[in-house]
């Protein structure tokens, strides 16, 4: 086990000379990795075969390395937003690519293995950056019917291989935590069922043990941010039939890194991970792993928000009340898919004390209020852009009127929302599912306003760039 500690720290530390430096966020498209991905064609570890075409017509690749006779299958992105093992692979690639350096310890997984990697299993949907494929069906729930062609692909692709182990690499949501410890569940591992006894199988056996090994590699580098994903059986889905099948198949799912909302850490932990197995797999050292590790690995909790607000104080007839406010950041997809913008809601109000935040403000002291729509219209962005904001909140208002035909977009780098209507607003509230944007004060002097769920300190509005919302009409 030390050994395999030293070769994960050796792969961290050198993780820069093999990075994929052309893949920058989590939103690359196909087009981008089949270069990639041909490149491989000309090197001498690689094989590169085409298994089929998505929906719409894009090549499939099946990536082969490795000459020994155990069988490792790894298949990545079935779901079209989930692209952080994605990334990994392709920093893999660049690692077997090399000839000069982990000599050893490439020898050992390739002579001991057969390597085979289907990247972006779903290419439609990551050209919209969406879960589902072009037809809006879960490639995860098709492993029965065989609707879709990318499903046909991976179950023809399992069926020629019977692989001895198989890896099954998505991403989860960023509000998933390791049990109740207050950390993002980063990495969560799963032994998928066989069936609805949860069956120990001799493959479910073996996808515990390794999993248990990779735990204890990666709690060297994340400790306590690791979870296991719930075992109840799903009949649909790809691992729980692998497993039935035969296949020692561990479920990777990549979910939130505090200050990592693009995954780039989370990727390196990934091909870490990823190398780790194969090196425990060809060496056989994952069978000496007790399957107690696995078993004590903290459940897959929702215990995480991306803000809360803490002891705000809010009034309603004289009354004080303290409440914490959750709030969650969804991404609006924008540019074709290749960029987006946030949108935030609040998760919940009252005693958060339960959750954490990936980043949280304690506001003893301080009241809130919801903020209000200023009545008189402007007409033009120009307008807008000499708003003075701190005023603006002082007069207790996050958002303006825009009556400009001209105008549009969706959201806007002004620290206030813009209403592109002259209807008048209905008063929100500070409740679940209801937009963010309060007015903060401490002794009556308004300190903070909350502007689309973003924390904004009046003396530092200048600093402020994150973004508002256009409300349409
Ligand atoms: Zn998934």
């Amino acid at each position: 086990m030390a050994q395999e500690k030293q070769i994960a720290w050796d792969l961290y530390h050198s993780y820069e000379n093999f990075k994929e430096k052309s893949l920058t966020n989590r939103r690359f498209k196909h087009s981008d990795i089949v270069p990639l991905i041909e490149q491989l064609q000309n090197k001498k570890n690689f094989k590169v075969d085409k298994v089929g075409k998505s929906v719409e017509g894009r090549d499939i690749y099946l990536i082969s390395m490795g000459s020994g006779k155990t069988k490792v299958f790894l298949w990545s992105q079935m779901h079209g937003d989930e692209p952080t093992a994605t990334a990994a692979l392709l920093d893999m690639f660049n690692f077997f690519s090399d000839d000069s350096a982990f000599p050893e310890l490439k020898n050992l997984i390739l002579s001991n293995l057969s390597i085979y990697i289907i990247p972006m299993v779903n290419p439609d949907g990551a050209e919209e950056f969406q879960r589902r494929n072009i037809v809006e069906i879960d490639l995860n729930r098709d492993v029965l019917r065989l609707q879709t062609p990318e499903a046909k692909i991976l179950k023809e692709v399992f069926d020629s291989l019977k692989a001895d182990f198989g890896f099954n690499l998505h991403d989860q949501g960023r509000d998933y935590s390791a049990g109740n410890s207050f950390n993002p569940a980063s990495i969560s591992f799963l032994a998928p069922a066989p069936d609805y006894d949860k069956t120990l199988t001799p493959p479910r056996e073996n996808a515990m043990k390794l999993i248990g090994n990779l735990v204890t590699v990666l709690n060297e580098f994340i400790p306590g941010h690791i979870a296991k994903y719930s075992d109840d059986y799903e009949p649909r889905a790809f691992g729980d039939n692998f497993t039935k099948w035969g296949t020692a198949t561990v479920l990777l799912e990549s979910g939130g890194w505090r200050g990592d909302r693009e995954k780039q850490f989370l990727r390196k932990i990934n091909y870490i991970t990823i190398l780790s197995a194969l090196n425990s797999i060809a060496s056989g050292g994952y069978a000496n792993t007790d399957i107690s590790v696995y078993e004590s690995i903290p459940q897959n909790e929702k215990f995480m928000m991306d803000l809360i607000l803490r002891n705000l104080t809010v009034k309603r007839d004289e009354i004080d009340y303290l409440i914490d406010v959750g709030i969650n950041f969804g991404e609006v997809n924008i540019n074709g898919a290749k960029d987006f913008y946030l949108k935030a809601e609040i998760e919940d109000v009252g005693d958060l004390s339960v959750f954490a935040g990936y980043e949280e403000f304690d506001l003893s002291g301080y009241s809130v209020e919801h903020g209000k729509t200023k009545p008189e219209p402007y007409h033009s962005f120009d307008e807008l852009e000499k708003i003075n904001s701190a005023r603006l909140y002082s007069e207790g208002y996050t958002t303006v009127i825009l009556n400009n035909d001209s105008f549009q977009g969706e959201y806007s780098r002004l620290p206030f929302n813009i209403i592109l209507s002259d209807k008048t607003i209905p008063e929100a509230k500070i409740k679940p599912d209801e937009a963010p944007n309060f007015i903060i004060r401490k002794n009556n002097e308004v300190e903070f306003a909350v502007v689309n769920g973003f924390l904004i300190d009046i003396e530092k509005i200048e600093s402020w760039n994150d973004n508002s919302i256009v409300y349409g009409k």
